[in-house]
C-alpha cells in the first residue's frame, strides 16, 4: 500500500493543487496562494497555581487576506503544530470564499492540555497568548473565534485583554463571545445549524428522507453535540451512535440525544450511557448507517478504514477529517462527501454577523440571524452542487473550484505590491 499523506498541511496543499490544475492558475498565482502570508510563533511563560513558571508555545497564521481581514479560530490542544495551524488557516481562506464572506483565512493554537489545567491557569495562559499575538489581531486585521477546547469564556478573556491594552472596549476583536459582552444570538449553535442545512439539502439530492436516515456523529463538543441535537429534534433523524475522546456509544434503535446531553454534562463523558453499547472511536466510523458526521478532529477517515465505511453520505463537520487517500477510496465507492469548507461554514458565517453587529453597535434577533444563516448555507450548498455537476467532479472539488477562483480573482485585481 502506498504511504499516505497525513500531515494536514500536505493534505490542504494537495487539495489546492488539484483545484489550481483544473482552474489553469498561473505559476505565479499558485505560488502566492500555496503559502501562508504570515506565521507567528510565540513562546511565553505562565505562572502555574503551584508557583512554578511553565513555558508554552503558540501560533497564529494568516493564510490570505486579499478578500478581507483574517478570520479563524484558536485551539488549545497537545496536538497543535505549526503545520496543523497552517492547514487550518488555508481552509479558512477557502471556507470564507465558498460562502462569500468578506474575510481571509487565519488560525491559531496553543500547545497545551487544557483538561489538566485549572481555570485560573487557563485564564493566565489565554491572556498572555492574546498579548503575544496582539501584534497581529485586531477588529480590522485578524479576528479570532473558538475552536477545539476554546469557548465563549476564552473569547471573553481575549476580548478583555485586547481591550485593556487599548484602553476601551473592543468587542469586534473576537467572535464567539458571551452575549453579555457583544456576542451574537445563534453563534453557539451556528456551526451545527449550518451542518443541519447541508445535511437536509444533500439527503434530498440523494433521494434520502432525513426521518428515515440513521446517523453516526463522532465528537460531542460544540459542533458534534449540537449537530446531534438539531438532527434529532428538527430533521427527525435516528442518531444511532455518538462519541467523545473516551469512545463511543451505540444503539441501532436510536439514542435519546437529550439524555446523552444530560449524561455528558453530569459525568463529563458519554461513557456509561444507559441503553447503549460501548464502541471505540475506530469502530464507530465503520458502523452501519446512512450518514456519518465526523465532528472531532483531522485525519479520522484514512486509507486504513475508508474501505470499511458503510455510510452513503459523509458530512465533514470537523476540519480535515478525511485524508487524501481516504477521499479517493470513498469517491471510488460512490460515497458522497459534503466537504468541511462548506459543511462547517455556518460558524464563520455567524461570526461574520457578530463582527458586523459589534462594529455597528446594533444587534439582531435570533430568528433574523438563523434566517440569514439558512439562506447563505443553502445558497452556498446549491452553488457547490451545481459546480460539481457542471464540472463533473465531486463536491469537494466543486467547493475548491468556487473558492480558489474567488480568492485568485481578488489577488489578481489587487496585484503584486509594489
Ligand atoms: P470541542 O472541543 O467543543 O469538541 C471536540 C470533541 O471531540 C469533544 O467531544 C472531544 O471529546 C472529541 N474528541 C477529541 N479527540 C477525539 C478523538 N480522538 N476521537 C473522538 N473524539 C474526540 O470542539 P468543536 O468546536 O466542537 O470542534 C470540533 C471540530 O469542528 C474541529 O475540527 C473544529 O476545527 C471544527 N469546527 C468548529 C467550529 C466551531 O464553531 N466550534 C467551526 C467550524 C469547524
Amino acid at each position: 500500500m502506498a504511504i499516505e499523506i497525513v500531515n494536514p498541511y500536505d493534505v490542504a496543499v494537495a487539495q489546492f493543487d488539484e483545484a489550481a490544475d483544473r482552474l489553469g492558475l498561473s505559476q505565479a498565482m499558485r505560488a502566492i496562494l500555496r503559502k501562508p502570508k504570515r506565521e507567528l510563533t510565540v513562546n511565553f511563560p505562565v505562572r502555574m497555581d503551584n508557583g512554578d513558571v511553565e513555558m508554552f508555545t503558540g501560533y497564529r497564521v494568516q493564510h490570505n487576506i486579499n478578500r478581507g481581514p483574517a478570520k479563524g479560530g484558536i485551539r488549545f490542544s497537545p496536538e497543535v503544530s505549526l503545520d496543523e495551524v497552517r492547514a487550518l488557516a488555508m481552509w479558512m481562506t477557502w471556507k470564507c470564499a465558498v460562502v462569500g464572506i468578506p474575510f481571509g483565512g487565519a488560525k491559531g493554537g496553543v500547545l497545551c492540555d487544557p483538561h489538566k489545567m485549572s481555570r485560573a491557569e487557563l485564564e493566565r495562559m489565554t491572556r498572555r497568548y492574546a498579548t503575544e499575538i496582539s501584534i497581529l489581531i485586531g477588529p480590522d486585521s485578524d479576528i479570532p473565534a473558538p475552536d477545539m477546547n476554546t469557548n465563549p469564556q476564552v473569547m471573553g478573556w481575549i476580548m478583555d485583554t485586547y481591550s485593556m491594552h487599548s484602553g476601551y472596549s473592543v468587542p469586534a476583536v473576537v467572535t464567539g463571545k458571551p452575549l453579555a459582552i457583544g456576542g451574537s444570538e445563534g453563534r453557539l449553535e451556528a456551526t451545527a445549524r449550518g451542518v443541519l442545512v447541508v445535511t437536509r439539502e444533500s439527503t434530498r439530492d440523494l433521494g434520502m428522507h432525513p426521518q428515515e436516515c440513521t446517523v453516526v456523529v463522532q465528537g460531542f463538543g460544540n459542533v458534534g453535540s449540537i449537530t446531534a441535537r438539531l438532527l434529532h429534534d428538527e430533521l427527525k433523524c435516528k442518531i444511532v451512535a455518538l462519541s467523545d475522546i473516551n469512545g463511543g456509544v451505540y444503539n441501532p434503535n436510536g439514542i435519546d440525544v437529550h439524555r446523552a446531553l444530560r449524561h455528558s454534562k453530569e459525568h463529563g463523558t458519554l461513557k456509561g450511557l444507559s441503553d447503549t453499547e460501548h464502541v471505540t472511536n475506530a469502530e464507530l466510523l465503520e458502523l452501519p448507517c446512512n450518514v456519518l458526521i465526523p465532528a472531532a478532529l483531522e485525519n479520522q477517515l484514512t486509507s486504513q478504514n475508508a474501505a470499511r465505511v458503510k455510510a452513503h453520505l459523509i458530512i465533514e463537520a470537523a476540519n480535515g477529517p478525511t485524508t487524501t487517500e481516504a477521499d479517493r477510496i470513498l469517491n471510488d465507492k460512490g460515497v458522497t462527501i459534503v466537504p468541511d469548507i462548506l459543511a462547517n461554514a455556518g460558524g464563520v458565517t455567524v461570526s461574520y454577523f457578530e463582527w458586523v453587529q459589534d462594529l455597528q453597535r446594533f444587534f439582531w434577533a435570533e430568528n433574523e440571524i438563523n434566517n440569514r444563516l439558512e439562506s447563505i448555507m443553502s445558497r452556498s450548498y446549491q452553488a457547490v452542487y451545481n459546480k460539481s455537476q457542471e464540472q463533473d467532479c465531486n463536491m469537494r472539488m466543486g467547493a475548491y473550484l468556487l473558492a480558489v477562483a474567488r480568492v485568485a480573482e481578488a489577488t489578481e485585481i489587487r496585484g503584486v505590491y509594489p
